[in-house]
């Protein structure tokens, strides 16, 4: 797959300590995008996925791995198969994306049904400007939705995610 780069202990990208790999090529252009050099699909490098799930084994303390971007539904098959590798380590899995839930749900598209498959948790639609903040955990602007992947499945409706306060178990929800 074509990356842009790695961030081996990042704890901006998800909860815990994480694995982040920045996925290379993006066609969303949205207006005031971070990461405007990971857009072209040539850009970046080539990474095998034995080389980024070594990058898993590397560091006892991660919690899981986050694909970010770029877009990762974009490189969907191989980002799928990374993914794989960290859930077959007992890490749970975050991924990015320009598109919205719905999109990728309804285009029955294999590769895309693939990689939500191996996602715990979505991370989606564009980056928006004017819905921008500092404030909002994990996500850009307020308009991304942080959504449980597999509850949203079972549910057939996208179902947020909240986090689960270590000390009570109960859930926290998501500002
Ligand atoms: S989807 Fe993400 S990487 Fe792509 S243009 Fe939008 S903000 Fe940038």
């Amino acid at each position: 797959m074509r990356i842009a780069n790695t961030i081996s202990d990042s704890i901006v990208d998800g909860p815990g300590l994480r694995l982040t790999v920045f996925t290379q090529g993006c066609s969303h252009n949205c207006p005031g995008c971070h990461n405007p050099d990971t857009h072209d699909p040539a850009g970046g490098r080539e990474a095998s996925i034995e080389e980024l799930a070594a990058l898993l084994d590397h560091n006892p303390l991660l919690t899981g791995l986050t694909l970010s971007g770029g877009d990762p539904f974009q490189q969907a098959d191989a980002c799928a198969a990374l993914a794989k590798q960290a859930h077959a380590r007992g890490l749970n899995v975050w991924t990015y994306t320009g598109y919205t839930y719905e999109q990728l749900t309804s285009a029955a598209q294999p590769d895309w049904t693939a990689l939500l498959d191996q996602t715990d948790v979505l991370v989606d639609g564009p980056f928006v400007q004017a819905h921008k903040s500092y404030e909002a955990r994990f996500r850009g602007s307020t308009n991304q939705r942080l959504i449980d992947v597999p509850a949203s499945r079972r549910a057939g409706r996208p179902i947020l995610w909240t986090e689960k306060d270590p000390l009570t178990h109960f859930s926290v929800p998501e500002s």
